[in-house]
């Protein structure tokens, strides 16, 4: 037994170590900027500007719902001592503003990739929930829109390391063609679809719907975990029987409690629409990455798109 007390010890100590620390780091050398992103198309997106010439942070583990995510002051010191900090919107990281007040003393660029794009209204009807969103926050599953924050992303860099300036445009412009055919291949895949309609549980693909002429049917608004009304629930099942839905589509992150009830009340059946708000490090590992998962969204939609 004395040998094996410190090895428990150990254990427990890497399970702790670990279990605090989620936040992925690909390096720290001393000679690259550093850069903070939010969540993971945010992170993927530098990086693929950045290449090896920053030391990239993925702040909110892929464990956590962002929009549910709240800075620890550790985190706050993070983004202060970084070169560049990279966030979606204030309406998705609805912490920012207050960050950026107290960051005068720092010399740490915030930008906001969905700078310059007009943010859609959240015409949802106010179900029970603790917080909603007046604007949609998800542009980043359009692949159109998701250029335009690589563009943003790419302008910050160059601002704050110019320096690279060429190594940085040269990257962007790769990237940009892969998005662009990306953006072609949902264009091209879903011309001849039988049907517009799809229904999510969360409203996170509106401006993926208006880029493909597609019509979004929400279970609930724009927050996950958000249960629907009764009456919202018996709308659904009238509009799913007189479009003959055949599939119901949740996200991983959030319960699929109430998108397994639906499909078993429609005999429809349920599939994954990622919202990337979180991708595993073991995802990540396996290659998969902001293209794949699209590419994979875009094939889970022809399930319900093509009858
Ligand atoms: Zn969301």
């Amino acid at each position: 037994m004395k040998g094996l007390k410190p090895l428990v010890i150990c254990l427990l100590a890497i399970v702790f170590i670990t279990g605090c620390s989620n936040k992925q780091t690909d390096s720290t050398d001393k000679n690259k900027i550093d850069i903070v992103t939010t969540f993971y198309p945010m992170y993927d997106f530098t990086k693929n500007i950045a290449g090896d010439k920053a030391n990239i942070t993925l702040l909110i583990p892929s464990t956590i719902e962002p929009h549910d995510w709240e800075p620890t002051p550790k985190n706050v010191g993070d983004i202060q001592k970084a070169d560049l900090f990279v966030y979606n919107s204030t309406d998705m990281e609805t912490w920012v503003p207050t960050i950026k007040e107290s960051s005068s003393g720092s010399n740490v660029e915030f930008i906001e990739a969905s700078k310059g794009i007009t943010l859609l209204e959240n015409h949802e009807e106010e179900e029970e929930h603790e917080h909603s969103h007046d604007v949609d926050p998800h542009v980043w599953l359009s692949p159109v829109l998701a250029i335009k924050e690589v563009e943003n992303i790419t302008a910050a860099l160059v601002k704050v390391d110019p320096d690279n300036k060429a190594y940085y445009k040269k990257n962007s412009d790769a990237y940009i063609k892969k998005l662009q055919n990306l953006d072609q291949k949902f264009k091209v895949e879903l011309k001849n679809k039988d049907t517009s309609e799809f229904i999510t549980q969360h409203t996170a693909f509106s401006y993926l719907a208006n880029e493909y002429n597609l019509v979004q049917v929400p279970i609930a608004g724009l927050s996950p975990d958000q249960e629907p009304s009764a009456a919202k629930l018996a709308e659904l099942k009238a509009f799913a029987k007189e479009h003959k839905v055949n599939v119901i589509y949740f996200e991983e992150l959030a319960s699929a409690k109430v998108a397994n009830t639906l499909a078993e009340e429609l005999g429809a059946k349920t599939e994954v629409l990622n919202t990337l708000e979180g991708l595993s490090k073991k995802d990540q590992e396996a290659g998969k990455d902001y293209i794949s998962i699209m590419e994979e969204n875009l094939n889970q939609l022809k399930k319900s798109l093509f009858k």
